[in-house]
């Protein structure tokens, strides 16, 4: 009520002023209580025009956006519009707080490595963040308020939807038709739901790889090991000649060293995938590492082949010699082994314009379709694979090189005409060449 004393003193006050000057402006004795009565009342009525024309003033800045500073005037309408201010202000900041908060919500969501989908009641779609737009082939605008089921119609999605607790997440191919999605539905607050997907395309395919592999693996070591049971067995039962049992022997080696190579390639391979990738900073001498490649080259190809070797001066790769050589020499062997006697391999090596270093072993053999080239770098793949098991290889020999190229950060490039022979280079980035001359 503090606000209503000073209203009245001042209408009082207004009144009297009004009277006052009234009494004085009257000469006449029997006019004096009209003119004091008239001039209270003008006072009052000033009082009141004033008092309307402030409260206009505030109804004006309410009616308007209240960006500005309400009015300051004095008084009740002063202290009004003060108030109604600062409610507004504490309204405006709490607001622009949940809002703030809301953004640093749903941006902590979008930041999710999972898609995000909500959907009300009626499977309607309330907001989704990015990576779920992606997922499903939604627009978060254009599709908000759109029924799920309308916009993804893999018949394992809507049949999930539609049960009536989701224990486990469900499968199925994402709606672009390049992956597979897990979807798990989680149900909240009035019959609203909650959609995290996950694109689970890599790990399906590691897994069949995971699958192959094992697969592979104990299908290479199956073949020796029944040819090494059958020998064992042809021995144990069979009175064999001294020719005949050194022959059984050579063979049953032959087996056991085709499996301790495909082994020892399996153990090059872990080692590869499981170590940090060589230093940069380590330098390993070509021209040694070409010695010992060209020597290994002449030993297996035992004369049947023209092997040339080019010299390579002083030039250093950055990286581990031990990776470095197992990759040239898988290389160089592959050239001896696919190229029929009397052909060429030739190992060169040269700096491009762009500094880069490019190593090449090509040969004159047996060449490789185009279609096969794309997949060489894969575990056990052969063209053919009687020709590589019967030179000993293991099919992973390639492997090995990508592994090892992708390791020192380079690169594999692989060219190839059937019947013509075969040119597969190594590029080195320049950062991890030096003592080259362009
Ligand atoms: P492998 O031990 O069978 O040689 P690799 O991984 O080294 O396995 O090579 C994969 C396949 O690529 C080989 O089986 C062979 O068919 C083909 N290949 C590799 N190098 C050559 C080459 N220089 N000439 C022709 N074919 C090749």
């Amino acid at each position: 009520m503090n606000w209503l004393l000073p209203r009245l003193a001042a209408g009082v006050l207004a009144m009297l002023a009004g009277g006052f000057l009234g009494f004085i402006a009257s000469n006449v004795e029997h006019t004096v209580v009209w003119r004091v009565l008239a001039g209270g009342g003008i006072g009052v009525a000033i009082a009141a025009m004033l008092d309307t024309a402030r409260g206009y003033r505030l109804i004006n800045w309410l009616r308007g956006s209240q960006e500005q500073q309400a009015p300051r005037d004095a008084g009740f309408w002063g202290e009004l519009g003060y108030r109604v201010e600062r409610s507004i202000r504490l309204r405006e900041q709490g607001l622009a707080q949940e809002r703030l908060r809301l953004e640093q919500f749903l941006s902590a969501i979008e930041a999710s490595p999972n898609g995000v989908l909500m959907l009300d009641q009626n499977d309607q779609i309330v907001w989704c963040n990015s990576v779920s737009a992606d997922h499903f082939g939604l627009d978060p605008q254009r599709d908000r308020r759109q029924r799920i089921t309308n916009l993804v119609r893999s018949p394992a999605f809507v049949a999930y939807l539609q049960q009536a607790d989701y224990p486990e997440t469900v499968n199925f191919p994402n709606p672009r038709g390049d992956g597979t999605l897990s979807v798990l539905l989680r149900p909240y607050g009035d019959g609203m739901k909650l959609v995290l997907s996950q694109d689970i395309t890599d790990r399906e395919r590691n897994e069949a790889m995971r699958r192959d592999f094992v697969a592979n693996v104990s299908h290479e070591m199956r073949t020796p090991l029944t040819v090494l049971a059958g020998f064992i067995e042809t021995m144990d039962n069979l009175p064999l000649t001294e020719v005949e049992r050194k022959r059984v022997l050579e063979l049953m080696g032959q087996q056991t060293r085709r499996m301790q190579t495909i082994v020892s390639d399996l153990l090059t391979l872990a080692q590869l995938e499981g170590s940090p990738r060589p230093a940069a900073d380590r330098w390993v001498a070509l021209a040694p590492l070409l010695v010992q490649v060209e020597a290994d080259a002449r030993a297996l190809s035992g004369g049947r082949h023209e092997v040339s070797v080019a010299a390579v001066g002083s030039v250093e790769l950055a990286g581990a010699q031990s990776e470095l050589l197992s990759a040239i020499n898988n290389l160089v062997s592959n050239a001896v082994r696919y190229t029929p006697a009397g052909g060429r391999i030739d190992v060169s090596w040269c700096v491009l314009e762009d500094g880069s270093g490019e190593l090449v072993v090509s040969d004159t053999g047996v060449g490789i379709a185009r279609e096969h080239i794309p997949r060489l770098t894969e575990r056990f793949y052969r063209v053919d694979g009687s020709r590589s098991r019967d030179t000993g290889g293991t099919g992973l020999g390639l492997s090995i090189v990508k592994h090892v190229v992708q390791r020192h950060g380079a690169e594999l490039d692989i060219q190839s005409e059937p019947g013509k022979g075969s040119r597969f280079r190594l590029i080195f980035p320049a950062a991890r060449l030096r003592g080259a001359a362009a």
